[in-house]
């Protein structure tokens, strides 16, 4: 059986048997918030049980690192759209620690991508094309420093208002202890 094969047999029964109804939640969050974090595995569940959150108390954004790369990206624009159209009233950007963003080794994620079949000539096309591979695969060195950029990057926005407090919160994905790196609440106007 294949994974997907797997989830198709599962999801019968799971609906079959209504067991969605232990996650029924509207589309509105709740506790009123936005969570950007990392996609490890890790943290699956961790990064909402360790905060007290269950299912429907918030929007929480995922990708590699807990990162906003570009200001006009996806992740910013849900950031904007869980403010102005579904009434978030807090966001909180959490990284963690031992992140794979933090020591990725760009080189070797390339040379694997050689080895795939990605011909040289894509990487030097694209180059030629203005995106350097290498920067785009990078991820950070200091997770502290990186909560504090992405902070920084929604107070500088264009379509940030200001009305909302933005967290930076650094988590231990072995135990789920938090650590405040900024406290949204002391830059309210
Ligand atoms: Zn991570």
């Amino acid at each position: 059986m294949t994974l997907l094969a797997d989830i198709l047999t599962y999801n019968k029964t799971f609906v079959a048997n209504k067991e969605y109804k232990a996650y029924s939640a509207t589309k509105v969050p709740a506790k009123k918030a936005v969570l950007v974090t990392c996609m490890d595995t890790r943290l699956q569940d961790l990064s909402t049980k360790a905060l007290g959150f269950n299912n429907g108390d918030l929007k929480v954004v995922k990708n590699a690192g807990a990162m906003i790369t570009h200001p006009y990206g996806s992740t910013m624009r849900s950031i904007l759209v869980g403010i102005y159209a579904l009434g978030a009233e807090e966001i909180i950007i959490m990284g963690h620690k031992d992140c794979g963003m933090g020591n990725i080794d760009v080189e070797s994620v390339m040379k694997t991508m050689a080895d795939r079949g990605i011909d040289n000539h894509v990487f030097e096309l694209l180059q030629y094309s203005g995106i350097d591979v290498a920067h785009f695969l990078k991820g950070f060195d200091d997770v502290y420093d990186n909560v504090r950029h992405n902070v920084q990057m929604i107070y500088d926005h264009p379509l940030f208002d200001g009305q909302v407090p933005v967290h930076g919160l650094v988590i231990d994905p072995h135990t789920g202890e938090l650590e405040l790196i900024h406290n949204g609440y002391d830059k309210l106007n």
